[in-house]
């Protein structure tokens, strides 16, 4: 007979990862396949992993020898013009507390040894010669029959299953294969980024960085960083090295002629982001695209007969101007995703009507409510008063407040009315901080 696995997981990312964890723990018989040569070999992300759920995954994955880079107790929003910068700054013991609620992560790294984690799981449990992570095979359709996925194709071997979990990230083509997705993505539903990793001798980076241990700050940056275009920056702090940054929004860079790696070097080359980074060695640069965060841009369905979308692939991002949440996003709809799979496999039935649950898991996840509670905050944040115009009258009052002359000084908020003069009009502020205050 020929052999029928649980699950098909298409994609070896984090959504993929986290799927798979599942279904090895229940023991399902289940095949992942990834393109890449090795999980993570074609990932790109800032990145910084936030919450709590690796920890329900891997227990305990702080005390082994883990994939991270550094837990996160240290963050900082920047905003920024051409010379100054002006930051809110929050460092906290409270998040040296295990499980950590954000680890830096390079993904090449991380997603090899999560792997290698999964792994580690099929081969304690009763399926392990049944169930397989495969890399280097790219999936190239859905096998469908009576209009329901029956597996997948890769070259010209066909694998059958009860279900398949689309976990293959923002560019998702077998998901638009079937239709839930449609063939022609928005520009403004996608995003450009770049990111380049800069390496440091350890000690130098803790100097610099005021890093203990595995201690590790992230630092956004709005304004200037973007040159005028939609989006914003990042540096986050690794062992050895820093993950420095843009996401900028697809439809602006085009109207606006800009080239990504041209707004990257202007950012390295920024006075306060220089100093951060003086000395270091390049050591890659990568650029993928992303999801900008709306979510209008997640597909009505997520399902379908025997077949569910998880992660990116659903543009499940939320990129509030908080932070990017794209990896603890595909954790959670990966887990949530299998945790359907096993549910329809009690019940012997993977048709849409029994996947549906998968949706109303979500939706009742914190990512779904999150992602519509904060949809006002991302236009916001996508805004060009927020992205240009703040950072401008916050870095003019900046050098105004904290520069100290031989001159009769001016009471704080006239310097701010002058600041706003200067740049914006005091309607367009008001505008703004009522409708942040409203949706933040
Ligand atoms: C510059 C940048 C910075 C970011 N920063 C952050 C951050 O700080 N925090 C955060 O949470 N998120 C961040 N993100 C977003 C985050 O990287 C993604 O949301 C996350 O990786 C999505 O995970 P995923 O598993 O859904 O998809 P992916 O990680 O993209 O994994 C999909 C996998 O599927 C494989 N695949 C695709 N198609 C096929 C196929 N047909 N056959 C076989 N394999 C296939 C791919 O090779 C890939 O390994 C950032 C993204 C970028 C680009």
């Amino acid at each position: 007979m020929e052999e029928r696995f649980d699950c098909i997981i298409v994609g070896g990312g984090i959504a993929g990862l986290s799927a798979a964890m599942v279904l090895a723990r229940a023991d399902a018989r289940f095949l992942l396949l990834e393109r890449g040569e090795f999980c993570g070999a074609k990932n790109v992300s800032g990145g910084v992993l936030w919450g709590t759920d690796l920890a329900r995954l891997v227990p305990d994955y702080w005390e082994a020898e883990a994939g991270f880079e550094r837990f996160v107790n240290h963050r900082r929003l920047t905003l920024m013009d051409e010379t100054s910068a002006f930051s809110v700054d929050f460092k906290s013991a409270d998040f040296d507390e295990t499980p950590y609620m954000g680890l830096t992560v390079l993904r090449a790294r991380f997603d090899e040894w999560f792997a290698s984690q999964v792994q580690s799981v099929i081969d304690a449990g009763s399926n392990a010669e049944e169930s397989l992570l495969a890399t280097d095979i790219l999936v190239e359709e859905l096998v469908q029959e009576d209009g329901r996925v029956v597996g997948i194709r890769t070259g010209d071997e066909v694998f059958h299953s009860n279900c398949v979990i689309l976990a293959e990230g923002v560019n998702n083509l077998l998901t638009r294969q079937i239709g839930l997705e449609p063939a022609h993505v928005p520009a403004d539903h996608v995003a450009v980024g770049v990111k380049e990793v800069i390496r440091f001798p350890e000690s130098s980076l803790a100097e610099r960085f005021q890093l203990r241990g595995l201690s590790g700050l992230t630092n956004e940056f709005v304004g200037y960083a973007s040159r005028g275009v939609e989006g914003g920056g990042f540096l986050y702090t690794n062992r050895d090295s820093v993950s420095i940054g843009l996401v900028l929004a697809m439809k602006d860079l085009r109207e606006k002629r800009q080239k990504p790696y041209d707004i990257l070097n202007d950012f390295k080359s920024h006075p306060v982001v220089a100093d951060m980074i003086e000395g270091g060695e390049v050591l890659e640069y990568s650029a993928h695209v992303v999801s900008t965060g709306d979510v209008t841009a997640v597909p009505e369905r997520l399902y379908a007969d025997g077949v569910l979308v998880a992660g990116e692939a659903a543009h499940l991002l939320l990129n509030s101007g908080k932070a990017i949440q794209g990896m603890d996003y595909a954790m959670r709809s990966g887990i949530l995703a299998a945790g359907t799979v096993l549910s329809a496999r009690e019940s012997e039935s993977f048709d849409s009507g029994t996947l549906a649950a998968y949706q109303q898991a979500l939706d009742d996840s914190y990512l779904m409510r999150d992602l519509r509670s904060f949809h006002s905050a991302v236009e916001v944040f996508h805004s060009e008063t927020m992205y240009k115009k703040v950072p401008d009258v916050l870095c003019e009052f900046g050098r105004q407040f904290f520069g100290i002359g031989n001159e009769p000084t001016p009471k704080a908020r006239d310097m701010m009315k002058a600041a706003v003069k200067q740049h914006a009009s005091m309607w367009e502020m008001a505008k703004l901080g009522y409708k942040a205050a409203r949706s933040l």
